[in-house]
């Protein structure tokens, strides 16, 4: 049997007509950029959330980037961001100008909240929270610490869409809640796209002067902005796929729970899932001290897996110049080398989840 890491198109194919009718809508329309299914997405998202603004961009880098400019972050700045995260969280601080300052994660993956205020510094502006694999970071700590320190919270939600802290969605903790919809993500589009929830009117007409080139009326430019937008299609398109964000969470959960009671392997550990929180489990990270050799065993047997991430922020290349070391972040890098990522997406069958599980029973 093969079972591959990700297969988008079984979820395409089970709301195709859907999406074929909202994409022909946009088409036909005559609009293509800034137009009324635009407006109704952000409606849409704003009110699925109980947020008062979403501002649609063109994908989740730049929806962190903007929400960062626009609370005027930028040189002379620092901001925190977990180490073991993808690079945009971090890349989106650097755009501004302003400094990541890595800090260590927790054993649910997320930024440990018990190292923000040694990381605080006289320049420091903003937490960045990243609620990693779809499980919420301890966002009551984060909000105290920040509060205390007036500094703002930025979510990034690129892989939580619908995840649930005691009792409340993410991205609607921080000053900002910032999403990417690419494809893969528990709300994708057919292409490229993201969006900024807040409550703060200023900040999210900020960030929508700073999507269409700092002006909020066509040729006054106010700031400098940039071009970032969510076309008209995937506007429309990403109408169905919210829609049905709450079933395809719920059916990734069952996969979770299959793998969670059916993984015994002593070489194996298991993500450790918060009681007080709902995982969307975008991602199903396990940890194996012999990840690369896990990783060959699996293929051998037709299971493709990934790895999020092999190297971690810190110890990017392009981050050098900032000076870390290995050692430096010590359970970033062992999440780093020993993570590995199962696969579990909408249409994955049952046969092929359990021959999964009997494989990784079989790894020694
Ligand atoms: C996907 C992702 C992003 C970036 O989103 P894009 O839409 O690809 O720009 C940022 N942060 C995290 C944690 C992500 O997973």
């Amino acid at each position: 049997m093969n079972v591959d890491y990700s297969v988008l198109g079984r979820q395409y194919k089970k709301y195709q007509n859907e999406y074929e009718e909202a994409a022909l809508r946009a088409m036909r329309s005559g609009w293509y950029i800034l137009g009324n299914e635009l407006e109704k997405f952000e409606a849409d998202f704003a009110a699925f959330h109980g947020m008062d603004c979403c501002v649609g961009v063109g994908n989740g880098l730049d929806a962190l980037r903007l929400a960062l400019e626009a609370m005027e972050i930028g040189k002379g700045d620092e901001v925190i961001v977990q180490a073991n995260t993808y690079i945009a969280t971090a890349l989106a601080v650097s755009e501004t100008g302003a400094v990541p300052v890595f800090v260590d994660a927790d054993v649910f993956f997320g930024i440990d909240s018990n190292l923000l205020e040694k990381a605080i510094t006289c320049k420091t502006k903003a937490i960045m929270a990243v609620h990693l694999y779809g499980q919420p970071c301890e966002m009551d700590k984060i909000l105290a610490i920040a509060k205390e320190h007036n500094l703002y919270v930025i979510e990034d939600c690129a892989q939580a869409h619908g995840a649930v802290y005691k009792g409340k969605l993410t991205g609607t903790f921080g000053d900002a809640g910032c999403f990417s919809f690419y494809p893969t993500k528990p709300v994708g589009a057919l292409g490229d796209a993201g969006a900024v929830l807040t409550n703060d009117n200023v900040l999210a007409e900020r960030i929508k002067m700073l999507r269409n080139y700092g002006s909020r009326v066509k040729y006054q430019h106010e700031i400098l902005g940039l071009n970032s937008r969510m076309d008209e299609i995937q506007a429309a398109v990403l109408g169905v796929a919210l829609k049905y964000v709450n079933e395809g969470n719920s059916e990734r959960r069952k996969i979770a729970a299959a793998y969670l009671e059916g993984i015994h392997n002593t070489n194996i550990v298991l993500p450790k899932i918060k009681p007080e929180a709902e995982h969307v489990f975008h991602i199903f990270p396990i940890l194996c001290e012999e990840r690369n050799r896990l990783y060959n065993f699996l293929e051998k047997n037709g299971i493709y897996t990934q790895i999020h991430y092999p190297v971690p922020c810190h110890l990017a290349k392009c981050y050098q110049e900032l000076g870390y070391q290995a050692g430096d972040i010590s359970t970033a890098e062992h999440y780093a080398s020993s993570e590995l990522s199962l696969p579990i997406y909408v249409g994955i069958t049952k046969e092929e989840v359990s021959y999964v599980i009997d494989k990784i029973n079989q790894f020694e």
